[in-house]
């Protein structure tokens, strides 16, 4: 009989021996929810010593407060013998710490009869990395999900920052892109929470190297700002702040060396440890990155055939038509000359020399996009007067807007500083004027305005004429490379569809833009908005 009592007193110790050294927090409470025992694990994971837990009522020390009035109801169901669900099952539940944060854990509960009353025994784990790895996994999932279906680029940062806002409860998530081109990073995607203000942070371009996208884009690194509202470097991070975001991170979008933008995540708070969230938005990061540029490649692929296609049009229809002028004028020439009076010869050298210079501008135009778009067009900026720009373009096409007896008026201050390239915005004075004169029929007016608005900011320059106008349908597609409105179309007006482009890519690379006048009149107004200063100035 003493042999068994001394087996049943061993097996005892090893079990208390057996629990000191278990990763799985004990945690052992009477029928009133008292703690009867708690081993070191439970110290580890939920932060309070043996002689701080023992006798303390569990719900207290660990139960968040809005599960403690379920927590007393299901213990005194439990105490009552009623046999309850939850024992013998795993459970997923939440637990505090010490130290107020709140985690999920993983637990078993068992019970047993004691002398003295009911004793509820439980085993828990915390699950926090476990349950960060499949929300990870889900996320992961959701945006390669997106990424597979999306129909073009724009719907698939769409995805990327929907997925990660709404799976990871982040505030706002931005998706930037770096457009080469115009040396600007553009948000293609931002993600807000509802009831989430934006304020002045909801900002849809940036300078590169400025706020957290231009500074992860520079650097070509990912970066972490632990106090956005510490961080005076950057303006947007003091707009964040206000409006209640403390810590953002973001991770470059890169394909080989390539740096193609950034994955910006803002929240009140991160949860998950630094490494680990740099890892998994790294990783969505390349993903993405990777389906970006594939797409782009695709897109390239379109763009080369539709722009191909385009441009043989063009060229069997504008270049075709000045060289068959050129040829049979000077085949005529050749043949008739002796019959010809010598006005006759020099109508004919006139009509060449017309078609030569069609030829002419044609491949100047498309040689000056080519330069542009590749970036080799290089854009001077110096101090310099756009009413003098404007009024060197009146005047070289006066004689063109007098031979259609077209009014051509300028309402111009007396100096217009600005910080711009000169040479370039010539050339958008004389592609808009001559548009002008070449879409409006004879006896019109065309008026020439700029000015600085209130702030002493921006230049606003508007040509305004009372021509064939552009309708509607045309407008979106008008600063693309050959197209043609159809109101010129039918008049049979000539033009390559390339002068508007240009325009357009030598107004964006002075950081101002253009746009087409709400039109109810006859006519057309484009509006070109300039910095007075460009900002690198
Ligand atoms: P082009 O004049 O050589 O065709 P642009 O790129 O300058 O090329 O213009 C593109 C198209 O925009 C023109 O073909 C014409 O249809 C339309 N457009 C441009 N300016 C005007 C204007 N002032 N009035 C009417 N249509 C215009």
């Amino acid at each position: 009989m003493s042999e068994r009592v001394d087996d049943v007193d061993g097996v005892v110790r090893q079990a208390q021996a057996v629990l000191a050294v278990t990763l799985q927090a004990y945690v052992a409470i009477d029928t009133e929810g008292r703690v009867l025992g708690w081993n070191p694990a439970a110290e580890r994971i939920f932060g309070f010593t043996p002689a701080q837990a023992c006798a303390r009522d569990l719900a207290d020390l660990i139960i968040p407060v809005r599960f403690r009035d379920a927590h007393r109801a299901g213990m005194a169901r439990l105490a009552a013998g009623e046999p309850g669900r939850v024992l013998g099952q795993q459970l997923q539940l939440a637990a505090v710490h010490r130290d107020g944060h709140e985690f999920p854990i993983e637990l078993t509960l068992t019970v047993t009869d004691e002398p003295g009353g009911r004793v509820f025994h439980a085993f828990a784990h915390d699950d926090t990395t476990a349950q960060r790895a499949v929300r990870f996994a889900v996320v992961e999932a959701a945006v390669a999900g997106g990424l597979a279906v999306a129909e073009s680029s724009t719907v698939a940062a769409a995805r990327v920052v929907e997925a990660l806002g709404v799976r990871m409860g982040w505030p706002v998530v931005e998706l930037w892109l770096v457009d080469d081109h115009r040396q600007v990073l553009t948000c293609v995607a931002r993600h807000t929470e509802p009831g989430q203000r934006l304020g002045d942070f909801a900002l849809d371009e940036l300078e590169p190297g400025i706020g957290l996208p231009g500074r992860v884009c520079a650097d070509g690194a990912a970066r972490w700002i632990p106090d956005l509202s510490a961080d005076g470097v950057s303006l947007r991070s003091a707009a964040a702040a206000r409006i209640g975001l403390r810590v953002a991170v973001g991770v470059p979008l890169a394909f080989g060396r390539h740096t193609l933008g950034a994955l910006c995540v803002y929240a009140e708070r991160m949860d998950d440890p630094e490494d680990t969230l740099l890892g998994l938005l790294g990783r969505l990061a390349a993903q993405v990155g990777q389906y970006l540029e594939r797409r782009r490649a695709e897109e390239l692929t379109v763009e080369l055939a539709r722009t191909k296609d385009e441009f043989l049009t063009m060229v069997t229809h504008e270049l075709r038509n000045p060289l068959a002028v050129i040829s049979s004028s000077t085949a005529l020439l050749d043949e008739e000359l002796d019959e010809l009076t010598s006005e006759q010869q020099h109508e004919y050298l006139r009509i060449i020399t017309r078609s030569a210079q069609r030829l002419s501008v044609m491949t100047d135009d498309l040689l000056d996009l080519a330069r542009l778009e590749s970036g080799h067009l290089a854009v001077d900026p110096i101090d310099t007067d756009l009413r003098d720009i404007i009024e060197q373009a009146v005047q070289a096409n006066a004689t063109l807007a007098a031979g259609k007896q077209l009014t051509v008026t300028m309402q111009l201050p007396e100096r217009l500083a600005l910080h711009a390239d000169p040479t370039r915005l010539r050339q958008v004075a004389d592609n808009l004027l001559s548009n002008a004169i070449k879409y409006t029929p004879a006896g019109g007016t065309i008026t020439i305005a700029a000015g600085l608005d209130d702030t002493g900011e921006t230049i606003t320059w508007t040509v305004a004429d009372t021509g064939i106008g552009i309708p509607t349908a045309d407008q979106t597609r008008l600063f693309r490379r050959f197209y043609r409105a159809s109101t010129a179309l039918e008049k049979c007006i000539p033009g390559t569809g390339l002068g508007l482009v240009i325009t357009r890519t030598i107004v964006e690379r002075h950081h101002g833009t253009i746009t087409l006048a709400e039109h109810t009149g006859p006519g057309t107004t484009f509006i070109v908005r300039l910095p007075s200063t460009t900002p690198s100035a």
